[in-house]
């Protein structure tokens, strides 16, 4: 872990512009090209190592290329991939009761990516409503909080406060509100007679890893069991290791009616997403009227169970936990003229800049010349989010760079 500074090599610079003429615009990624990686590092194809810190927005919490994931996965590979859900296969079972154990839950609905388990917990909290609610037909709302982040969807965007994600891109699916995020007096306010739930993140990650008052989940989830509605966390991005429990409710003792899950519930080899749920909500549900045709797939399953397995082990969690500490306390001496604020939860931090500072993503661009891959979150925020494998001088060492980029 050398201090010097690199730059973008030409062969980066030619498969940047090569891509930039035949994908669609939709990222504007770092410069560098990556060809491979192991725990917390990558390779370019520049020959440099960079100790990577986002992990993929949390789907890489069990690092790059974990040994007991790759394994599994190569030998379903060669084995049985992909049957669809009109045929049952021999991961599925385990894999819905590993995941219903993690999340004491009974019952378990394998999707894909994020978006499409946050369309199914809304689509779940919706028949719920007319079902056992009795909310008269096409009028259902869902309460949805400022500043969310749950995927790309037509929906999902609709409810989204930044007009990046949705302007131009109505029009929108009605019945939904929105509230200040991490106010409880605000959720009950909004709720009418048709109301069936609440969405929230624990932790809103893409506003820039908003941790909300304490007591706010809690809260919550009191009014929801008061009020007779759903209580739906988004733990996508907050759940599965990365806050220093299994879950970011759990830090208040909450237990969300609905999980929604993805992320590193793929370990970082493919999309896994799944909403985890009782009976008593999860029976609304019948053949034909949701579905997916890689969801559930041998090769996810097999992956599934494998998270579950690590995470069972409770080691992810304690290391998120100690590691987070240490991390917060490191960046909690940065110079108050260059970090303004550090928010954050176990191996999670969203470093706050200082009014005058350089954008989040010109300092993102110093740590990549100093091998350290970071991604800027809204404008001036810059979110750490290492694989909970990372280890504590290499996490010195990151925030050794990060110090370093600020004074640059
Ligand atoms: C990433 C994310 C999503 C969307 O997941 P995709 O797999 O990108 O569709 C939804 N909610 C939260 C909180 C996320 O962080």
């Amino acid at each position: 872990m050398s201090d010097g500074v690199v730059s973008v090599s030409d062969a980066t610079r030619e498969q940047l512009s090569r891509a930039d003429e035949h994908s669609a615009h939709n990222y504007s990624p770092l410069p560098v090209v990556i060809e491979s990686g192991a725990g917390s590092w990558v390779k370019g194809i520049d020959g440099v190592d960079y100790l990577d810190v986002l992990a993929g927005y949390s789907a890489l919490n069990f690092g790059h290329a974990h040994p007991a994931l790759v394994r599994v996965a190569r030998e379903q590979l060669g084995r049985l991939t992909l049957t669809s859900r009109a045929f049952q296969h021999d991961r599925f079972a385990s894999f819905c009761e590993d995941l219903s154990r993690l999340c004491r839950k009974e019952a378990v609905l394998p999707m894909n990516t994020g978006a499409e388990a946050v369309e199914t917990a809304l689509k779940l909290a919706r028949k719920w409503g007319y079902d056992s609610k009795g909310v008269p037909p096409g009028r259902a709302e869902v309460i949805t909080c400022a500043g969310n982040f749950h995927g790309r969807t037509i929906s999902i965007v609709g409810f989204s406060s930044d007009p990046d994600a949705y302007a131009g891109f109505g029009p929108f699916p009605a019945g939904f509100a929105s509230v200040e995020y991490g106010n409880a007096a605000a959720v009950e306010a909004a709720i009418t007679e048709n109301t069936v739930a609440v969405l929230l993140e624990p932790i809103q990650g893409e506003a820039g890893v908003l941790v909300p008052p304490p007591g706010y989940l809690a809260a919550v989830r009191d009014i929801c069991t008061r009020r007779g509605i759903l209580m739906i966390a988004d733990e996508i991005q907050s759940g599965l290791g990365r806050t220093g429990d299994t879950f970011a409710c759990d830090h208040e003792n909450v237990t969300p009616d609905v999980y929604v899950l993805g992320k590193a519930l793929g370990g970082g080899l493919m999309p896994v997403s799944a909403v985890v749920a009782d009976w008593s909500v999860m029976a609304v549900i019948g053949p034909g009227q949701h579905g997916s045709t890689f969801g559930g797939n041998p090769l996810a399953c097999a992956v599934g169970s494998a998270v579950v397995d690590l995470l069972e082990t409770g080691e992810y969690q304690q290391r998120s936990r100690e590691l987070g500490a240490y991390l917060h306390s490191m960046l909690s001496q940065l110079p108050p003229g260059h970090v303004s604020e550090v928010r954050g939860r176990g191996l999670w931090a969203g470093v706050q800049l200082a009014d005058g500072m350089p954008s989040a993503r010109t300092i993102c661009e110093r740590l990549l010349a100093r091998r350290v891959l970071a991604k800027d979150a809204h404008e001036g925020t810059i979110r750490i989010a290492p694989p909970l494998v990372i280890e504590r001088d290499e996490l010195t060492w990151a925030v050794e760079q990060l110090a370093d980029a600020l004074a640059e």
